[in-house]
């Protein structure tokens, strides 16, 4: 018995061990991937669910890996948020995504023009003259501050990210939407456009009366902040219906379309969504 205590903790270290090569191999290939610019864009529409036309764009990165071919963002945002190389792609992608909103709005007529809804973390707040950065990329891209919506996540609310509020509040003014991928306490009196529904919250309402009250209860109070409503996950046409029936004026889901390149984002606003 003593034995195999020893073999537990002898493999306990060995997996530590591993999993910490595995976070700095995974640092250094990041790094290497940032400076040959080896990340790329997806792009998902976001619906207007009472036409079925897409009305914006969420920019969704991906990492091209020389040899596992394109990685998805579960696997390496965290490691880009704690080793701090989340200030520079998240650079790239903000740059990235108003060059290629800005190609679309030449492109296309005034009434298709769509937004490009970009992920931000707190983290990119810290940096001094980061919302100036935003405002000289809007300019350099030839892109309205109004085709600009800005996503943050949750840990946005807490206490400690009080200071990123003022520098939302300062977009804000300047025309920039601002998207908040949760719903729940803490949102009024925020300086917010938009709040996503979660893909969880989503799932169960055709299955579920309670869930689908719940999400009417959300989109109610949503509507009571003055805020407009993106329910994401929407893989169904009953999702569909039963969200613009709940009066959900927005959605984004794999019923649309999954998140594509850019070229096919334009074919989608040029032609119709292969619904
Ligand atoms: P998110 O912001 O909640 O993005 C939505 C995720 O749900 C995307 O995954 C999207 O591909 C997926 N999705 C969309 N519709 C459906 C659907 O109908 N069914 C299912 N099962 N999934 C759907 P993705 O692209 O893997 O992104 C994962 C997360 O990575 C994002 O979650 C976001 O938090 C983060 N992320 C992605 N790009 C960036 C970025 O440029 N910067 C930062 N900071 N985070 C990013
Ligand atoms: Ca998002
Ligand atoms: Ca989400």
């Amino acid at each position: 018995a003593k034995g195999a205590g020893k073999n537990q903790w002898r493999r306990y270290r060995a997996d530590l061990h591993g999993a910490m090569v595995e976070r700095l191999e995974l640092r250094s290939a990041l790094d290497h991937a940032a400076r040959e610019g080896l990340f790329l864009l997806a792009y998902q529409p976001i619906v207007d669910l009472g036409t079925d036309e897409p009305v914006g764009y969420e920019a969704l990165v991906r990492w091209h890996h020389p040899s596992r071919g394109v990685v998805q963002p579960a696997e390496f945002i965290e490691v880009a948020e704690e080793s701090g190389l989340i200030v520079p792609m998240g650079r790239w992608v903000l740059e990235q995504a108003l060059h290629t909103v800005g190609q679309w709005r030449r492109i296309l007529p005034r009434s298709r023009q769509p937004y490009v809804s970009v992920n931000v973390s707190v983290r990119q707040f810290r940096e001094a003259g980061f919302v100036d950065e935003i405002k000289r990329a809007l300019a350099r891209a030839g892109v309205p501050p109004h085709a600009l919506m800005l996503e943050l996540d949750e840990t946005a609310l807490a206490p400690e990210h009080e200071a990123v509020w003022e520098h939302l509040a300062d977009l804000r003014e300047h025309g920039v939407r601002i998207a908040i991928d949760y719903f729940g306490p803490g949102l009024d009196g925020r300086p917010l456009d938009v709040v996503k529904i979660d893909k969880s919250a989503i799932d169960d309402i055709a299955q579920s009366q309670d869930q689908l009250a719940r999400v009417q209860q959300m989109v109610a109070l949503s509507r009571q902040y003055g805020l407009t409503v993106i329910a994401e996950g929407i893989e169904s046409t009953t999702h569909r219906d039963l969200l613009a029936w709940l009066g959900c004026p927005l959605g984004q889901g794999y019923l649309f379309s999954s998140p594509v390149d850019g070229t096919e984002a334009l074919s989608q606003m040029t032609k119709r969504l292969p619904l």
